[in-house]
């Protein structure tokens, strides 16, 4: 059979743990066999990335501006113990903060739907994608523990020395404050990845924050995604069929209960933060949440939400079988090489892609799963599959489907 061609590189930064070994797998079964697979392959493993001092992961970074998709495997943020477990010269940071910086970049966040584990909420038919703001707000706060009586202001100096000031509280006894931030620059790009994201995959867009409260500083989140909105985004989304709306919070988590989902949910920080981890939880599991990286300049960076498996990759480690979940890392690739294919024109590639998802959902559909998602499928009499055979029982599938 003749593998199909690439263009431009994809690329591809490894990672550590169970998830590069899966990594490794899905390559030779799934991708290898099929693809004349072209990629700039950067090590992202931790260490790799100790020997050059966190340069390699800027490089990925840098390349992925260049190429426009990459496609990272889950890596090790460092805390006091690894830096033990492997000998590290410094607590690098974690890749994905560095990754984000530098493309600038919106995280959108989607379960993978699939028959057989359904949506604890039982309307959710389609997945709910949130893309949360990864910048500012209580993120980058500064706080007071106020020990006793005297006032708090809140106090702006400009460069050109005017002052803007307001009285934030007249403290009687002891209290605390908080100081927050964001930048209009920061928040026109969130926007603008949320359209880009909903004119790409032709979803609707939902955005909620508390501007009856918070006057200025939400309404501010509103007015800047409503300007950006009519100035570049309105006749494309109407050409596209889709929607942009806005409302108060409390109204669009409502909503979102009674939805039947297909729509991106975009998030302030904090929101974001929390919903992610409610919306993923309702759909069932971790291991089934993918996660895009999308710049304001139209740069993807493709990966599972879930982290390297370290429980796992130990039991793995001392020669006992390990039954891991490759879903989202498969639908990283998928996204990735679809995206490749969709900029170079490259039909085979984009169908290719599509094929893999489809077998990877049928083998599960036909009740062949890793145990995670054994323990909460609907289906009866399923087959827990262990790592390996899983992704080999997904390639069949993909074989037989011609
Ligand atoms: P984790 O790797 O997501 O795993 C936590 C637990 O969730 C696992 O022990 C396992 O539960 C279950 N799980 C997650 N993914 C699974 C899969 N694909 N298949 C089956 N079960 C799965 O989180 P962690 O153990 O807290 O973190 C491990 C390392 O990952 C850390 O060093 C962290 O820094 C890193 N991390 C990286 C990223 C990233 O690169 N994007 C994100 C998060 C964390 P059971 O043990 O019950 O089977
Ligand atoms: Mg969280």
């Amino acid at each position: 059979m003749d593998r199909i061609k690439m263009t431009t590189p994809l690329v591809e930064m490894d990672g550590d743990e169970m998830t590069r070994i899966l990594w490794q797998m899905i390559k030779e079964e799934l991708l290898l066999p099929f693809i004349d697979l072209k990629t700039e392959y950067y090590d992202l493993g931790l260490e790799y990335r100790n020997e050059t001092n966190d340069q390699v992961t800027v490089d990925s970074a840098e390349a992925t501006k260049k190429y426009g998709v990459a496609v990272k495997c889950a890596t090790i943020t460092p805390n006091g113990a690894r830096m033990k477990e492997y000998n590290l010269k410094e607590m690098w940071k974690s890749p994905n903060g560095t990754i984000r910086a530098l493309l600038d970049g919106t995280v959108f966040r989607a379960p993978i739907v699939v028959k057989g584990i359904e949506p604890c909420v039982k309307n959710w038919e389609k997945p709910i994608t949130i893309a949360r703001h990864a910048y500012g707000d209580i993120y980058k706060n500064v706080e007071i523990k106020v020990p006793g009586a005297g006032k708090a202001e809140l106090v702006f100096m400009a460069e050109d020395g005017t002052e803007t000031r307001e009285t934030i509280h007249q403290f009687k006894e002891s209290g605390i404050l908080q100081g927050v931030h964001n930048t209009d620059a920061s928040i026109r790009s969130f926007a603008k990845a949320c359209f880009n994201y909903a004119l790409d995959t032709r979803q609707d867009l939902w955005f909620g924050a508390k501007d009856t409260i918070s006057k200025k500083y939400d309404h501010n989140f509103k007015d800047i995604f409503q300007e950006v909105y009519e100035a570049e985004y309105k006749e494309k989304f109407e050409g596209a069929g889709i929607e942009y709306f806005y409302s108060l919070i409390d109204d669009i988590v409502a909503r979102v209960m009674k939805a039947r989902g297909g729509f991106i949910w975009a998030c302030k920080n904090y929101d974001g933060d929390v919903m992610s981890d409610m919306v993923s939880s309702a759909f069932g599991s971790l291991a089934m949440m993918t996660s895009v990286l999308v710049s304001p300049s139209g740069v993807y960076e493709y990966e599972a939400a879930h982290g390297t498996v370290q429980r796992h990759y130990y039991q793995h480690l001392e020669g006992k079988e390990t039954s891991t979940n490759s879903v989202a890392t498969i639908f990283a690739w998928t996204g990735a090489l679809r995206k490749r294919g969709e900029l170079d024109g490259n039909k085979e590639l984009m169908e290719f892609a599509d094929k893999l998802e489809k077998a990877t959902l049928g083998t599960i559909e036909s009740g062949k799963m890793t145990k995670d998602l054994a323990l909460i499928t609907s289906l009866k009499d399923v087959i827990v599959l262990n790592s390996g055979d899983f992704i080999k029982e997904i390639r069949k599938t993909l074989e037989q489907m011609g």
